[in-house]
């Protein structure tokens, strides 16, 4: 298979040994002849793989049985509207940051009162809210990790007293970080944990049970949780490539080893982008996302030279988001550091040819 460059924002690249071993359990899972796509999730084949995937949740992040982990459908998106369902009663707190942020305030605002207490829209998300008060009669204060369309992240965990969540879509298990600082975590799988299809989303036992509603049974955390994330048939193929990532993950030696990859690729990438001529960044520096990086072209009319040069490079899936434009090189767990090397060596010839 010709090697590909794949630095897509998502759904996104997998490891290799992780598509492999789907491919083989597609064809037949755990020697059973059957494939995966073709067997009831009742199994055992297939409880343990639903018990796996969420055990190594727990383990990578360091948590104990005071959390719960389920795996659902619908999407992150589903979850701007579930979260506030089970969880607000007086008033949720958000931080805007952008797109996803600014999606998952609105949903709320549908459940209840919903008081957004910073908001880098000023500046077209360009920077990482510093300055907030949280309220102490808020629920809970809510934020995005990483902000995949804009490329901004937060380099530290906001200061609360309330229960914190967050939305963690695009840089869940790429760093080390202290879980138990959070009360819910959720995230679509399909960056850093899997393929589209399934999200995960974490909480801690107590938070739940006060928002004094009759939730529908679908979008009732608890329901989920107390039957194992199997009260309704879960998105197996799904669960299953995310128990595989996640086992991967660990086997290599967690987020630890994770951390200083990223680490290595999203400074190899900033460094060329600081002194290549050709390009500029779009977002603060301080605030510069390792997930996903934005940049532009500084002399336009050179797009197609320079996209005709990723593409001999083989180099895909580099196009900002359509709503903002420019060049986003999302650069994942399992992208290697390798194709980050040939990102920039593209970005330094253009620069030697055209500058
Ligand atoms: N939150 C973030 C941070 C995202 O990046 C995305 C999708 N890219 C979403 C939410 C929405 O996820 P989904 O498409 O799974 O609903």
């Amino acid at each position: 298979m010709k090697k590909i460059h794949n630095f897509s924002a998502g759904p996104a690249i997998l490891p290799e040994e992780v598509i492999r071993k789907s491919a083989e359990a597609v064809l037949n899972f755990n020697d059973t002849g059957l494939s995966l796509i073709e067997v009831s999730h009742r199994t055992k084949d297939f409880e343990d793989v639903m018990d796996k995937a969420r055990n190594l949740v727990k383990e990578l992040l360091g948590l104990g049985n005071d959390y719960e982990v389920v795996y659902l459908q619908g999407g992150a998106s589903l979850q701007f509207y579930m979260l506030p369902l089970n969880l607000l009663k007086t008033k949720g707190a958000y931080i805007n940051t952008g797109t996803w942020a600014s999606l998952a305030i609105g949903e709320a605002k549908k459940v209840g009162n919903v008081e957004v207490i910073a908001s880098s829209e000023d500046k077209k998300f360009t920077y990482i809210p510093k300055q907030f008060t949280v309220p102490k009669d808020a629920d809970y204060l809510h934020y995005t990790s990483n902000n995949t369309i804009y490329g901004t992240q937060w380099k530290t965990v906001p200061e609360c007293d309330i229960p914190l969540v967050c939305d963690m879509s695009s840089d869940i298990f790429s760093q080390r970080f202290d879980a138990k600082k959070f009360s819910l975590i959720y995230a679509g799988a399909q960056k850093n944990m899997g393929p589209a299809g399934a999200t995960m989303v974490l909480f801690r036992k107590d938070i739940m049970g006060k928002s004094g509603r009759t939730l529908p049974s679908m979008l009732d955390y608890e329901v989920h949780a107390s039957k194992d994330s199997m009260f309704n048939t879960p998105s197996v193929f799904s669960v299953y490539v995310s128990m595989l990532t996640l086992q991967w993950l660990k086997d290599n030696g967690g987020l630890a080893w994770i951390e200083r990859i990223n680490q290595m690729k999203g400074d190899a990438f900033y460094k060329e982008l600081d002194q290549n001529p050709m390009f500029e960044g779009t977002v603060e520096k301080e605030d510069r996302s390792y997930m996903n990086a934005t940049f532009l072209l500084k002399n336009a009319g050179l797009e197609s030279e320079f996209e005709k040069m990723l593409k001999e490079a083989s180099i895909s899936g580099l196009k900002g988001h359509r709503s903002v434009g420019g060049y986003r090189a999302s650069m994942y767990n399992a992208l290697p550091l390798e194709s980050v090397n040939v990102l920039t060596s593209v970005m330094r010839e253009f620069a030697n040819k055209f500058a």
